[in-house]
């Protein structure tokens, strides 16, 4: 070995180490902020590593490549809303599966048949995972973004067709393994391999798609381990990995937090079964006026925030911590409640809070906080829906059936800040909206929760 290559192996030493330290640091909401910085320091010196120590054919298609990518990556970082973030990393996901396919495709033109039995699999692994999560993340984005439709698209013989696609996709690999000569087969596993992406996904509702996004960026990672083999490259081997399984874990944590199987989620065709569903929902929903909302918080002496997607659409964080510190000032005992799916996408809540300075110790978890609400004054729901539907504890024939929320109903007063009558994302009412303990502040959660305060100061 000489010195550049030490260079460059000591590189992907550091941002393997870095990526493992990120992992562990973004298990917190405290540390996450610190896990990322140390992730992009774990990227940056992998790239240095591999520019400094591989011989560069050409620097032409390099510069180009950081251009394009550059510009694009700080385009969308900076004009992509929060609100949209699960789309973006689906497309995020497309863009590195579809590398890894390119990069697996390019090995293959130039080096063919030569490859030994072991790289020439790992080159197919590669590929086909790649390009069936190119397009699968594709569709998840389009779904997300409402460009294509969020219901499930099923169709008679829908789990026969995939079948058929998915063993030709199998076999094609199989056959490219054992006949390197046979280019047939690798393009055909590569054709099938972008069908069966499509396929995987459209029967899945967009309710969904988060977990089949946390999938889909385990099967990118494993997709990218692969092209390590084919390249001998340590770090996408270990960074590859990290990512393959990490995603795998969040798409199980997530299912959990929903009370569903993973099983469930890929074949369930959630939202397929609404007509044998039902709601206990019924009645009139009991409207507020910001005065008399006002006066409740003011001489509270427990108040819990229940914040959803709503607050997330609203950009309500800073509004939210501000009327919170104006009723602590006062006296009042101040809560977070955060459920693990409220919002969009896994932390969603605790990234905004976050942002607004909410205090760390004032965030609870689910489970810590249920048993607070029957000793809570006014439980205040923003832009929250489905993580607080009584439905999914009492009805089960609901289609939340199961899933754990947050007990809001129990408190003695619940004050639900949201624009009218629209439905969460699972579409379903909430009975809670109706029950006599509740009542309705309506209009966009930021400016609500400034009057609020206003309101407050007033009292
Ligand atoms: P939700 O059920 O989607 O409800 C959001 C509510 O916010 C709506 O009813 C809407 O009612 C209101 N809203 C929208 N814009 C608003 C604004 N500007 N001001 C005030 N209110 C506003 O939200 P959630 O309770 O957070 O539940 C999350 C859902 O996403 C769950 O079904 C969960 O399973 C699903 N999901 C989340 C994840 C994740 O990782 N977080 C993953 C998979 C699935 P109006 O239109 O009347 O205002």
């Amino acid at each position: 070995m000489n010195l550049t290559s030490y260079f460059m192996e000591a590189t992907y030493l550091v941002a393997s180490i870095l990526f493992i330290l990120s992992l562990k640091k973004m298990s917190h909401p405290e540390t996450a902020r610190k896990g990322m910085f140390l992730a992009e320091a774990g990227m940056f010196a992998a790239i240095v590593g591999t520019l400094v120590g591989t011989h560069i054919v050409t620097w032409t298609w390099i510069i180009a490549g950081l251009a394009v990518g550059s510009i694009i990556g700080g385009w969308m970082a900076v004009s992509v809303p929060m609100t949209a973030m699960p789309q973006r990393t689906a497309l995020s996901h497309a863009f590195g599966a579809l590398a890894a396919a390119l990069v697996g495709v390019g090995e293959f033109v130039v080096k063919g048949a030569e490859m030994g039995a072991v790289t020439r699999s790992a080159l197919g692994f590669e590929v086909m995972l790649g390009a069936l999560t190119t397009t699968g993340s594709l569709i998840a984005a389009g779904k997300l973004q409402g460009v294509i439709g969020g219901k499930p698209i099923q169709f008679r013989g829908q789990n026969a067709a995939n079948l058929i696609v998915g063993l030709s996709m199998v076999s094609s690999f199989i056959l490219f393994c054992i006949h390197p000569e046979m280019i047939a087969a690798f393009y055909t596993m590569l054709g099938v391999a972008f069908v069966f992406g499509v396929m995987l996904v459209i029967p899945i509702g967009s309710a969904d798609m988060p977990v089949v996004m946390s999938l889909l960026n385990s099967y990118a990672g494993l997709a990218a381990a692969a092209t390590g083999f084919v390249l001998s490259n340590n770090v996408l081997i270990i960074a590859g990995t990290l990512d393959g399984f990490s995603g795998f874990i969040l798409s199980v944590l997530m299912c959990k937090a929903m009370n569903r199987s993973i099983t469930n989620v890929l074949f369930g065709g959630f939202g397929a079964v609404i007509a044998e569903a039902s709601s206990n929902a019924g009645g009139v929903m009991r409207e507020i006026s910001l005065d008399d909302a006002a006066m409740q918080l003011a001489f509270a002496n427990r108040v819990i925030f229940v914040p959803g997607y709503g607050l997330a659409t609203a950009q309500a964080q800073h509004a939210v911590r501000e009327l919170g510190e104006l009723l602590e000032s006062r006296g009042v005992t101040v809560k977070y409640a955060i459920h693990p799916v409220a919002g969009r996408m896994p932390g969603h809540m605790n990234v905004l809070l976050a942002e607004a300075n909410v205090p760390y110790s004032s965030l609870y978890e689910m489970e810590q906080i249920n048993p607070e609400f029957s000793s809570t004054d006014v439980a205040v729901v923003i832009g929250a829906n489905d993580v607080v539907n009584p439905d999914a504890r009492d009805n089960p024939k609901s289609l939340i059936a199961g899933m754990p929320i947050l007990e809001v109903d129990h408190a003695k007063s619940v004050i639900v800040l949201k624009r009218g009558q629209g439905r969460g994302f699972s579409g379903l009412e909430n009975p809670l909206f109706f029950k006599p303990c509740t009542s309705m502040l309506y209009g966009d959660a930021k400016s609500s929760l400034s009057h609020l305060a206003q309101a407050v100061q007033h009292v």
